[in-house]
């Protein structure tokens, strides 16, 4: 079977995993600052703030910006459950906004409308969080622009894009956000195994969430209530997590971080490639905005109304054929968690016809030249 997605460990991440383990750190060691150090740089952010997963990422930095019980979160329903499920731990609610048809990210002139709506019901949104999906960047400028205008904060779900930019600049460099989510889990772009990460420009927001991904301590008297008891001495003065990631996978990312550049162009050029070889199929291609370059996480195709066989079909046929495909997102209000909270189908029906048609093909740097000829004709004997 060829994946739709799979992680590359080259002998010098093996080696660099072994360093640390055979370290006197293995867990609170020298890698996880020097990781957090070289994502800084990679993406142009001040802060990074390493955690277990980007779920914690995303929890953490919730709870940050004060997310609390009688606040709501928007977000779009194209996206993994972890981005709304972090809003459900802070005992905040959470809406969703329909996709844009030709992105498959959060619809910017629904989120418009929505957005002014509530303002009149006086039920504006404490926290959006677009999701940059399969990689490709949300229009940002104009997310930062209604930030300022209805004074919500702004957390990207780049779980999808590292790597990637937008208007020339890499994603994550919270420009025109709050703070920036990305996940490191095999099947994403580069990997620590388990692993995610939130940048920040805002000191005050570092603080806190380096502080909220370890119970809440400090061993800093600057963050102290009242005097040090001593060299020995530590306070807790939030309820924070065990969400720290270990040395052990901090080293493996540091080592894969190297090779994100390449990653990224592996990827665009096999995106070159399907986009002319398949364009002749009953079959949507996934469009690329012109105002940013994807991380391309996901290559999702998506059946025409006119295609001779069903996405169910279809689905089948390629998995026969031996091809990894899978289906991504089911529509995160239609899992029986959230309709128990009251949602119902056809809430988004963009994210809901996107859903019914969407297929998604192997797309990963080390794809080889075989392997997507192998893809390219079961794609063609499948729709033809
Ligand atoms: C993978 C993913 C997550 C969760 O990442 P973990 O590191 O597995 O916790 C969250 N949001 C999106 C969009 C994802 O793709």
């Amino acid at each position: 079977m060829i994946p739709y997605g799979r992680q590359d460990i080259t002998q010098g991440d093996i080696e660099a995993v072994v360093e640390a383990l055979t370290s006197d750190f293995i867990t609170q060691g020298p890698k996880i600052t020097a990781f957090e150090n070289a994502l800084g740089a990679a993406c142009g952010a001040r802060h990074v703030v390493a955690m277990s997963s980007a779920t914690a990422a995303l929890h953490v930095a919730y709870m940050a910006l004060g997310l609390g019980p009688g606040d709501t979160v928007w977000t779009t329903p194209n996206t993994f459950v972890a981005t709304s499920n972090a809003a459900l731990y802070c005992g905040a609610d959470v809406d969703f906004v329909d996709i844009d048809a030709a992105t498959y990210n959060l619809c910017l002139d629904q989120l418009e409308a929505k957005l002014a709506q509530a303002d009149k019901a006086g039920k504006l949104p404490k926290i959006v969080t677009p999701v940059h999906f399969a990689g490709q960047s949300c229009d940002m400028k104009r997310l930062g622009a209604l930030r300022d205008k209805y004074g919500f904060k702004l957390v990207e779900d780049a779980s999808h894009a590292i790597g990637g930019s937008y208007d020339g600049a890499p994603v994550g460099n919270c420009a025109y956000s709050d703070i920036t989510i990305f996940s490191f889990h095999p099947v994403k772009i580069i990997t620590t195994a388990e692993g995610g990460v939130a940048t920040t420009n805002d000191d005050a927001l570092a603080d806190k969430m380096f502080m909220l991904r370890s119970h809440g301590i400090t061993r800093d008297p600057a963050f102290m209530q009242g005097p040090s008891d001593g060299p020995w001495y530590y306070q807790q003065v939030a309820l924070g997590y065990n969400y720290r990631i270990t040395d052990l996978q901090a080293a493996l990312g540091l080592s894969q971080i190297g090779r994100l550049s390449q990653y990224i162009d592996a990827r665009h050029a096999h995106r070159e490639i399907y986009d002319r070889e398949l364009a002749h199929l009953p079959i949507t291609l996934p469009y690329q905005a012109p105002y940013q370059r994807s991380g391309l996480h996901l290559y999702p195709i998506l059946v025409n109304a006119d295609a001779p066989v069903s996405r169910a079909e279809a689905f089948d046929k390629l998995r026969e054929l031996g091809i990894g495909v899978n289906v991504l997102y089911i529509p995160v209000y239609l899992q029986p968690y959230y309709k128990a909270l009251g949602f119902e189908a056809g809430y988004c029906p963009n994210s809901e016809d996107y859903y019914n048609r969407m297929i998604t093909i192997p797309m990963y740097a080390q794809l080889t030249r075989d392997d997507q000829q192998t893809v390219i004709e079961a794609l063609e004997k499948t729709f033809t």
